[in-house]
């Protein structure tokens, strides 16, 4: 009978009629539905003594490569380079990987993707069903610790109505990025005008509950905020810390894994600075080089998890594998 072993006991079920094994030759085929949905998207892991949720807010949709999205590069080289990389080169998705930070006595969700609003194509909102499929409920969410104030990491604030996501949870952001992207002067600015006045609808209602961050502060146990200014006035990068291990949520101190990490000098279009942008990445992926700390970055493909190593005067990306087993 060994050579009946690659048949299922379905089959063998379905197909083994009164005639003995004669109906193994037509077995009866099930016609499995197709999904057409992928699977909730979180990804757990433990540093230390905390458990860290990566949750997806969905990818944002940037369509076809544009010339000089990163400096002094035309949209061939783009897509010379995303091709010589097995990516996608006619459009670009980035993702959003928000990051739950369970410390034990805290629940801390660090970035809170677009929520409502729909800037970046249809694929974005979906942070809260993904922390719900995680088990995580918004309500038990005691901080939101936002890297910068940019629509993708702080619009998940609110819903569609107004009303509070995480409506027991105290606000961190610097205040130089609450101060520039709610002003009202900037509102008529023919470039980040439009931002600005949806960042002052999402960011301004939550004025009683934000707290301002400022450079080495422990924002709370175990989180510490480093300055890391250029992508936004204000950007910082967390280091989450527990019983000597540490991972840096690094936000948007680089936004794609080859390009701001392969020729990590190139400035980024929607940098406030770009050169001051460079200067901290470079800064920054220095330390995380040589003490060879992982980190996470919003933007990379899911989950996000790597390391950067040293590669000449740049660097490369090393994803961390996904661990199926907790
Ligand atoms: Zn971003």
């Amino acid at each position: 009978m060994a050579h009946l072993s690659h048949v299922s006991r379905r089959q063998l079920l379905a197909g083994a009629t009164a005639s003995g094994l004669a109906g193994i030759g037509t077995p009866a085929l099930a016609k499995a539905p197709m999904a057409n949905t992928q699977a909730p998207s979180f990804y757990r892991f433990k540093l230390g003594a905390f458990e860290l949720t990566v949750v997806s807010d969905g990818p944002l949709q940037m369509g076809a490569p544009q010339p000089n999205i990163f400096t002094d590069t035309s949209k061939d080289e783009m897509v010379k380079t995303l091709a010589d990389n097995f990516l996608p080169s006619d459009a670009v998705a980035m993702e959003q990987n928000a990051l739950v930070v369970n410390t034990g006595n805290q629940l801390v969700l660090i970035d809170t993707g677009l929520g409502a609003f729909k800037m970046m194509g249809n694929d974005t909102g979906r942070l809260v069903a993904n922390l719900k499929a995680a088990g995580i409920s918004p309500g038990d969410v005691d901080a939101v610790l936002l890297t910068h104030a940019h629509g993708d990491h702080c619009f998940g604030l609110l819903r569609a109505d107004g009303a509070r996501e995480f409506p027991n949870a105290q606000v961190f952001v610097t205040q130089s990025d609450y101060n520039f992207w709610t002003d009202e002067a900037k509102v008529s600015h023919p470039q980040i005008g439009e931002f600005v006045a949806a960042t002052r609808k999402h960011l301004m209602p939550n004025r009683d509950r934000i707290a301002f961050i400022v450079d080495g502060q422990e924002v709370v146990p175990g989180i510490h905020a480093i300055a890391t200014p250029g992508h936004t006035v204000g950007h910082v990068v967390f280091m989450i810390t527990s019983q000597g291990q540490t991972i840096c949520n690094a936000g948007d101190i680089a936004h794609h894994h080859i390009i701001s990490v392969e020729t990590p000098r190139k400035e980024f279009a929607y940098d406030t600075d770009g050169k001051l942008g460079v200067a901290s990445r470079l800064r920054l992926f220095d330390m995380l080089s040589a003490k060879r700390m992982p980190l996470i970055a919003y933007h990379f493909p899911w989950p996000g998890i790597g390391y950067i190593g040293k590669h000449g005067d740049a660097y490369r990306y090393f994803p961390s594998p996904m661990r199926t087993v907790l």
